[in-house]
């Protein structure tokens, strides 16, 4: 993968949770070809080892950082992180988990938790580590992941659903919170993305939960969810990396408390 520069980042540092995933990658990728310093975090080694590989094509600073973000103490690599690239400017907080499919009646207790865990608790730990950091450093941006599915609620998607809702929500409060300390904090809500694990998982799992909005063909849900949005197709990694790149730039200078959908339309 080789992403082109469309905005100046020299000499800032942008750090990426869920950075060894699809859409942290592709971000990366964007943020070092516009001349970012990166810090990937990530529960997956190996895979954000590869990564890290990658980066070293654009001769930016990368450090990586294998880390829970559902640990209560996973900010302190907001200072291990400063130690190696000296800085960070901006926090892209977009670790998460999908979550089972399941009907609203037989959702799994444990794996609400586990959603609600990573995908709310886990963006809180971020989004406090990222405001006290930089608060002290003076200033900087912060884009949430959040999802489509935090605005509409689709079917199935319990958990998920209550946990995107959750970012949107906090994203609000903290604009407010932090734009006395020169902080901007946006969202950002993709919809169907791909190709890639989350469009692949959610075809299927919905095709298998056996409801009445879906088919039980995995490509015929796709077909299903693509005829839904107005632009008729998925939308790329790379539109959603350009939506970040455009919240944390300079261009998005007096927008805060905003929620990008990132979906073809609906
Ligand atoms: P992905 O599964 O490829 O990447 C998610 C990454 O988060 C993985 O590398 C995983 O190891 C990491 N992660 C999970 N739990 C973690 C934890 N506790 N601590 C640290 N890292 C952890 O998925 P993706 O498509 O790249 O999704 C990234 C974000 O975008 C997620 O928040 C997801 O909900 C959101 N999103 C994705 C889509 C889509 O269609 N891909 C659409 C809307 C929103």
């Amino acid at each position: 993968m080789t992403a082109k520069a469309t905005y100046q980042f020299a000499g800032k540092t942008i750090l990426i949770t869920g950075g060894a995933g699809d859409i942290g990658k592709a971000t990366a990728h964007r943020f070092a070809a516009n001349g970012a310093g990166i810090a990937l975090l990530d529960l997956n080694e190996p895979k954000m080892a590869n990564v890290a590989e990658e980066l070293k094509s654009y001769n930016v600073p990368v450090s990586t950082f294998c880390c829970d973000v559902t640990a209560s103490d996973v900010g302190k690599t907001f200072t291990d992180a400063v130690k190696q690239l000296e800085r960070i400017d901006y926090v892209f907080n977009n670790a998460g988990y999908q979550g089972v499919f399941a009907k609203t009646d037989e959702y799994p207790e444990d794996d609400f938790q586990k959603v609600i865990n990573i995908n709310v608790v886990g963006v809180f730990h971020i989004l406090k580590a990222a405001a006290q950091h930089l608060r002290d450093a003076g200033g900087g941006a912060i884009v949430n992941m959040a999802s489509y599915a935090g605005v509409i609620g689709p079917p199935n998607m319990l958990a998920y659903s209550a946990s995107k809702f959750a970012v949107i929500g906090m994203t609000q409060t903290a604009a407010k919170d932090l734009a006395p300390y020169g902080i901007r904090v946006n969202a950002l809500s993709p919809a169907l993305i791909g190709p890639g694990f989350m469009w692949t998982r959610q075809t299927e799992l919905q095709a298998a939960v056996g409801s009445q909005y879906f088919d039980a063909n995995p490509k015929v849900v796709e077909q299903q969810m693509i005829n839904s949005v107005p632009m008729r197709r998925l939308g790329s990694l790379a539109e959603v990396a350009n939506g970040v790149t455009f919240l944390m730039s300079d261009e998005a200078s007096y927008i805060t408390g905003f929620n990008l959908e990132v979906t073809g339309g609906q």
